[in-house]
């Protein structure tokens, strides 16, 4: 049964993108667009698939090395294999994770991101990352997360569906603010640097669904960590970000990644 508020008759970006990973909370209109994107990029699901990988070893890397116990998930997608609070559980169980998305299909199977370690915690607010304000007074929010108290913030594969219009460089400005000093910022975020042509025609795909985005230069996507410090190898193509046994050799330049901290 699907609850009036999902769409079936439009795609969506979570369930495309969870089609892409292989997952099973799509729709026919999701999976007939992913097919595009396909043929307009051959190398969109190893992308994808990448920029987990990254996420992975961002949070294992903010857990393990960087003592951090608080995250903040803003655009979180359909539950996957990992979920980001079992990797950061994975090395701290008693980190405690909030997750944020707008898709109400995320909503829907958000019991699958809430299952967390008994020493930790978990939470979902169904919000907007167009509305800041309202995502960081959101009571769940304020109920597991301590804004006195590091936190790790997390914009994943989310600010490149924001174009230049919707001001994602004061969005996330004003969440940057918000957190104390000794705060991360995560961000992966889609590149024409490489992939020229295919991302032109992967945005106009989007577009045509009524998704806008836009992927970004590295200069562009450099500016969200104006005033943070960026962490070594700075902003690089996910795959080249601290690399391990999981990362692929010739993978796919299309997405970059990065870590900083607020001074
Ligand atoms: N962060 C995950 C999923 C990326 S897919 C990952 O990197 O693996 C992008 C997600 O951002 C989708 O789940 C989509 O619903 C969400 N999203 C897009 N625009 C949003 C907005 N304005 N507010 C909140 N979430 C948004």
């Amino acid at each position: 049964m699907t609850p009036d508020a999902i769409r079936t008759d439009v795609a969506h970006s979570a369930r495309m993108y969870d089609f892409l990973l292989g997952g099973k909370d799509n729709f026919e209109v999701d999976r007939q667009a992913v097919a595009q994107l396909l043929v307009a990029s051959p190398q969109i699901r190893d992308l994808a698939r990448d920029n987990r990988r990254f996420l992975r070893r961002a949070v294992r890397y903010l857990a393990g090395e960087r003592g951090i116990r608080q995250f903040l998930d803003i655009g979180t997608g359909l539950p996957t294999s990992l979920n980001l609070h079992e990797v950061a559980q994975g090395v701290a169980p008693e980190a405690h994770v909030v997750y944020v998305d707008n898709d109400p299909l995320v909503l829907v199977h958000a019991r699958a991101l809430l299952a967390s370690a008994p020493e930790g915690r978990t939470a979902y607010v169904e919000a907007d990352l167009r509305e800041p304000a309202t995502i960081l007074g959101a009571a769940e929010l304020r109920d597991t997360l301590d804004l006195d108290r590091p936190i790790a913030l997390s914009l994943l594969a989310i600010l490149h569906f924001f174009t230049a219009e919707a001001d994602p460089y004061g969005i996330v400005a004003t969440l940057v603010d918000a957190l104390p000093s000794g705060s991360a910022l995560v961000i992966s975020h889609a590149t024409s640097d490489f992939l020229t042509e295919e991302m032109r025609r992967t945005a106009e795909i989007y577009q045509r669904q009524g998704i806008a985005g836009t992927a970004r230069s590295h200069d562009e996507v450099l500016r969200f960590f104006d005033g943070l410090g960026l962490v070594d190898p700075g902003l690089v193509l996910v795959n080249d970000w601290r690399p391990d046994g999981e990362s692929a050799p010739d993978a796919p330049r299309g997405i970059y990644g990065g870590v900083a901290f607020k001074p």
